[in-house]
């Protein structure tokens, strides 16, 4: 019984492949067809057969290899496949895709939805599943006590800020719950959607720089509203500095937290 990480070139996004008695699950296997040819292969080296697709969310980065898998169970929460089965993210995928030039596997699909926090048979596994909102409105995190892990999607990153692209409120309650999972009950190690896997310990300090952060932009927009304008809000927000940087290209990330917390302040 073993995990296996892969890297994609774009963003380091994490794919998994969890092995256990001649079968195995891949966690969020992306992004190229190639790069998800390459966990394919892998299984194939290994003799084992992929049974089970998990998927932490719906973002294009994270749902565009489970057609590579047509034999296996493409399983989510909720949420995510309700997400799925709106067609959204195989549009998104469609744009993004040709936006950064990757050909990739097509169109993502959902075969089981799993309710967001309990205890799920998948293949091997018992996985258990934890709501993580905030990025999305629609993440999971899967923990797999066998192997001592929990995928975090795109929480706890390494090498980027936290994006609020659902709502910052939502954020810092995930991030609050994920500081006192790891303080309490750590798995040892933790993997991100983007970024190298971290020890308990690493993950907690992520945490903590994450909650700081949204929390100084909550207080700092707030303050700034109080005494002044919408504008002097953002301009308030747009000083709070991230805990981390992050690829040029997800600037826009970085004024959507802005806004998401002035519409939860104007709300
Ligand atoms: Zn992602």
């Amino acid at each position: 019984m073993h995990v296996e990480r892969f890297e994609s070139a774009l963003w380091q996004t994490t794919s998994l492949l969890l092995v256990a008695d001649g079968e195995a699950v891949a966690v969020d296997p992306c992004i190229s067809r190639s790069e998800v040819s390459r966990i394919r292969d892998r299984s194939d080296e290994l003799g084992v057969a992929v049974t089970h697709v998990l998927v932490t969310h719906a973002d294009w980065d994270h749902v565009c290899g489970i057609a590579a898998f047509p034999g296996a169970v493409a399983a989510m929460g909720e949420a995510t496949a309700r997400i799925v089965e709106s067609g959204a993210p195989a549009q998104e995928l469609t744009e993004q895709a040709a936006a950064y030039g990757v050909d990739v596997y097509q169109p993502p699909r959902v075969d089981r939805a799993l309710a967001p926090s309990g205890a799920h048979q998948i293949g091997a596994f018992v996985v258990e599943t934890l709501p993580l909102r905030g990025h999305t409105v629609d993440g999971t995190g899967y923990r797999v006590r066998a192997l001592d892990l929990l995928a975090v999607g795109d929480h706890l990153s390494p090498v980027e800020f936290p994006f609020a692209s659902s709502s910052t409120a939502d954020y810092r309650t995930t991030l609050a719950g994920l500081v006192d999972l790891l303080e309490d009950d750590p798995p040892a190690q933790v993997y991100p959607g983007h970024g190298r896997p971290l020890t308990a310990g690493e993950a907690l300090e992520i945490a903590r720089q994450d909650l700081a952060y949204l929390r100084e932009l909550h207080d700092a927009m707030s303050a700034a509203l109080a005494g002044g304008t919408t504008e002097s809000a953002r301009d308030a927000g747009r000083a709070v500095r991230p805990p981390r940087g992050a690829p040029s290209d997800l600037a826009g990330e970085l004024a959507g937290n802005v806004e998401a917390q002035l519409a939860e302040l104007l709300a």
